[in-house]
């Protein structure tokens, strides 16, 4: 890349053009998980649409590879490449709410906690994830799983329209009413389709929660997944668990008898009436007292942002997951076996609710297709010390084999790293054919290719349909 080239890029845009050679450099092509360590050619960190609409055809003029960033949490590093061009959203942070229409338009490089500073002001919500760090761009893209999932759907159940900057550096609405077919396919296709600069999500009327963790011995393991697996397919939409196996952190608001001890547990979220909390908890308690109750009333934003201290950047993450339909004694037996090797506590297996309102939506309305399962798993094993790679890796590996027969096929692309395009086919299931359909006509040459790639038609053809 002509240094001259970069210079001019550097002259048009409003926001910072990073390179190499700068101070900033190091800080800004870090990503969330510590594993990763990719050395782009130039960061630049948009400011506004008109910046993004720049790089975008600087990147296609010059034959650049390109990366988009939002949080940059992505588990494969999508938010960054070697060698090219990476547009980072993270200084487009406005957040606008209409108290009428009960929507908020989120820029492209917020983060949820960006958002649920906004909205909770206004006594709503919208869903997202489970910590707030998180970026809106990627987590939207690929769906959206958390605390409101089974009240209110995915995130992409709850995406109106999104302004976006095409391959060709022009810029679009996707909608119901606008490129219908874009707006299909990017509630669950990632970043394949253009950089989403802003987003407007539907808003609920959700501000205190009854949140937080009850844990279990591992002992009771079986029994409280046995258990879990009928509560959870039952339950009002008003109450979300994930059923998890955890560390207890060495820490408060944590018994100091408890610290360092592997558990199990289910992490709750209430959002229905307050009077009505005591009794929707009452056959959750009254199943088996857990060995730790944190349930409480609490601001949304403060659930939302209850683990992101434990999580903090630059801890070392390897991810496998899978969507699993049930949960059956045999699987059940293999998570207890695996679960209770956790090998360190920051390590953990989540199965998050895919039922509730996720189920209103049939599962070729948008391109997320796994909408019949009933959760998503995710292994992850993850660590602050590099020497421990490989400890988090191996234990990471082997639970995902044991348990991987016993799953519905496909995995959420959110908890995937590169596992090649069969596997993303495999998740796409009969929307894949629908996605490269779209993907050839928005983004023929396949300009946006760090992600968990559709191929456009020329380049399915090239690669012999690989
Ligand atoms: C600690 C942690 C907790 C998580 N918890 C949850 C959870 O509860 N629920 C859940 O569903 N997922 C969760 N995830 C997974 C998360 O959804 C993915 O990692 C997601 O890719 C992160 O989005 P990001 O914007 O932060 O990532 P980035 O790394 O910035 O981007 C990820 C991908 O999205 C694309 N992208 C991002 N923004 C845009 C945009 N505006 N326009 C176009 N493309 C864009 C990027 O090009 C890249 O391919 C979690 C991840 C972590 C690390």
């Amino acid at each position: 890349m002509a240094n001259a080239n970069l210079e001019k890029l550097k002259a048009s845009l409003r926001g910072e053009l990073i390179e190499p050679t700068d101070q900033d450099y190091d800080i800004a092509r870090k990503v969330h998980n510590g594993m990763i360590d990719r050395r782009p050619r130039a960061i630049a960190r948009c400011a506004n649409v008109a910046d993004v609409m720049t790089a975008v055809n600087f990147a296609r003029e010059n034959g650049m590879l390109l990366a988009v960033r939002c949080g940059g949490h992505n588990a494969g590093g999508l938010g960054v490449c070697d060698d090219g061009l990476v547009i980072d959203l993270s200084g487009m942070k406005s957040v606008r709410v209409d108290p009428a229409e009960k929507t908020a338009q989120v820029e492209g490089g917020c983060t949820w906690s960006d958002v649920d500073h906004v909205t909770h002001a206004f006594g709503m919500a919208t869903p997202s994830g489970v910590i707030s760090t998180t970026g809106v761009g990627g987590l939207t893209l690929g769906g959206g799983i958390g605390y409101l999932s089974r009240k209110c759907g995915l995130s992409i159940d709850n995406l109106l329209a999104a302004d976006m900057v095409l391959a060709d550096g022009s810029f679009v609405t996707a909608s119901a009413k606008q490129n219908e077919d874009l707006y299909w396919a990017i509630r669950g296709g990632g970043g394949n389709f253009g950089v989403v600069t802003s987003f407007l999500f539907r808003l609920h009327p959700i501000k205190t929660v009854h949140a937080g963790p009850m844990l279990w011995p591992l002992e009771e393991a079986a029994e409280v997944m046995r258990w879990y697996r009928e509560f959870i397919v039952e339950a009002p939409p008003d109450i979300n668990g994930f059923f998890a196996f955890l560390v207890v952190p060495p820490g408060p608001p944590f018994p100091e008898h408890l610290h360092n001890k592997a558990m199990c547990g289910v992490v709750w979220c209430y959002t229905g009436s307050p009077d009505k909390a005591d009794e929707t908890f009452q056959p959750i308690r009254g199943f088996k007292k857990p060995a730790l109750d944190l349930v409480g009333p609490m601001p949304h934003p403060m659930m939302q942002g209850m683990f992101d201290p434990l999580y903090p950047p630059g801890l070392q993450w390897y991810w496998r997951a899978d969507f699993v339909k049930e949960l059956s004694d045999k699987a059940i037996a293999l998570h207890v076996e695996h679960g209770s090797k956790i090998p360190t506590m920051h390590s953990t297996m989540h199965l998050y609710p895919i039922n509730g309102a996720v189920h209103n939506t049939g599962k070729n309305d948008t391109a997320f297709s796994y909408r019949d399962v009933t959760w998503a798993q995710v292994i992850v094993g993850v660590d602050p010390n590099p020497a421990n790679k490989d400890l988090i890796t191996a234990w990471t590996k082997t639970y995902f084999d044991a348990l991987h027969p016993h799953s519905a096929g496909g995995a959420y692309v959110n908890f995937m790293m590169d596992e090649g395009q069969d596997r993303i086919k495999a998740t796409y299931r009969d929307n894949y054919e629908r996605l490269v359909r779209v993907k050839t006509k928005y983004d023929p040459k396949n300009l946006f290719r760090v992600n968990q790639n559709i191929k456009p038609a020329a380049t399915q053809a090239a690669a012999g349909n690989d």
